[in-house]
């Protein structure tokens, strides 16, 4: 349910200026032609090709394929923490990119810490180096959001309001480089957590507690960190993603739109919905996500799910 103060909320940020737009900010918005996507815009997470994106060093072939099923835009994942992203250097990356028609929109990552090590003011000068050293890395993209879709490790509200405030450290080093800081859910995050407490409760019929995703999104500033909302995800945390959409419109800028495998053949994702109400919000920017990684399909699932979206008349 959107309350009143929620959308009030956004619409004087907005006109404050202070919810920034992150493409005002990035130069290549644009979105690359594409005759296979017919006036549609397509993104996908290339975390869904697996081992395939760069199998037997093929992987400038493999992009070009994406953009004739249509996809136009990328989101990454594979980044080393030094200059690598799927082992390729990031120049080189882009170079391939560019060659197959495609933009490069987001990318995600997670700050490596030690077994033991937990989210808070003991780490936050190693997890604010790796932030800068990201966007440092990434610049090259000219891309509008970095993302994190990793869980710290979390047992109480405090845990996650720990949390929280090193998202909004990572936002403002982000946005020193042009670029939005985003975080992305699995299931956990719909888990609840209680003051003192010393485990997450993902039991879906509980109400003890606050949700973990909704403290990410409550106590985080939104001018640093905006939400990539895994509606699948959602889902396998027993939520409704049109809920979430429609109570959070600016706070909710990216979606993963994944289905079990192929996107629509499972019948268990309202994907219509979902679009509507984002759409509806002045949200585009998506990701076609298909999980399974290493059966050997994954580029033809892919290329699947495209064919599924360019169908749908409730995609644009
Ligand atoms: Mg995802």
């Amino acid at each position: 349910m959107t309350s009143r103060r929620d959308f009030l909320k956004g619409a004087s940020l907005l006109t404050m200026g202070g919810m920034l737009v992150p493409e005002l900010a990035f130069s290549a918005t644009a979105v690359k032609k594409n005759k296979a996507a017919k006036g549609k815009t397509l993104g996908l997470q290339t975390y869904s090709l697996g081992p395939e994106l760069t199998k037997d060093g093929k992987m400038a072939e493999v992009l070009m394929k994406l953009h004739d099923a249509g996809y136009t835009d990328l989101e990454l994942a594979g980044y080393d923490g030094n200059g690598k992203v799927s082992g390729v250097p990031v120049a080189e990356y882009k170079k391939m990119v560019d060659d197959a028609g495609l933009r490069v929109m987001s990318s995600h990552m997670n700050p490596h810490l030690n077994r033991g090590e937990k989210y808070g003011k003991a780490t936050l000068g190693k997890i604010s180096d790796f932030w800068k050293k990201a966007c440092d890395d990434h610049a090259v993209f000219d891309m509008p959001y970095i993302v994190q879709p990793g869980l710290p490790g979390i047992n109480s509200l405090e845990d996650a309001q720990a949390v929280a405030e090193v998202y909004n450290v990572a936002g403002e080093i982000s946005k020193k480089y042009g670029m939005q800081w985003g975080y992305h859910n699995h299931d956990r995050e719909f888990g609840r957590v209680t003051a003192g407490g010393s485990n997450v409760n993902t039991d879906h019929r509980a109400r003890d507690g606050r949700q973990i995703e909704e403290i990410f999104i409550t106590e985080t500033d939104p001018d640093k960190v905006a939400i990539e909302l895994d509606v699948y995800w959602t889902v396998m945390g027993g939520q409704d993603p049109v809920e979430w959409i429609d109570k959070y419109p600016t706070r909710i800028q990216l979606l993963h739109i994944k289905d079990r495998l192929v996107l629509g053949q499972s019948g268990m994702m309202n994907f219509e919905q979902i679009f509507k109400h984002f759409y509806a919000n002045g949200q585009k920017t998506y990701f076609v996500e298909v999980e399974d990684i290493g059966s050997g399909h994954q580029l033809e699932r892919v290329q699947a799910s495209a064919k599924y979206l360019i169908s749908s008349n409730f995609v644009k």
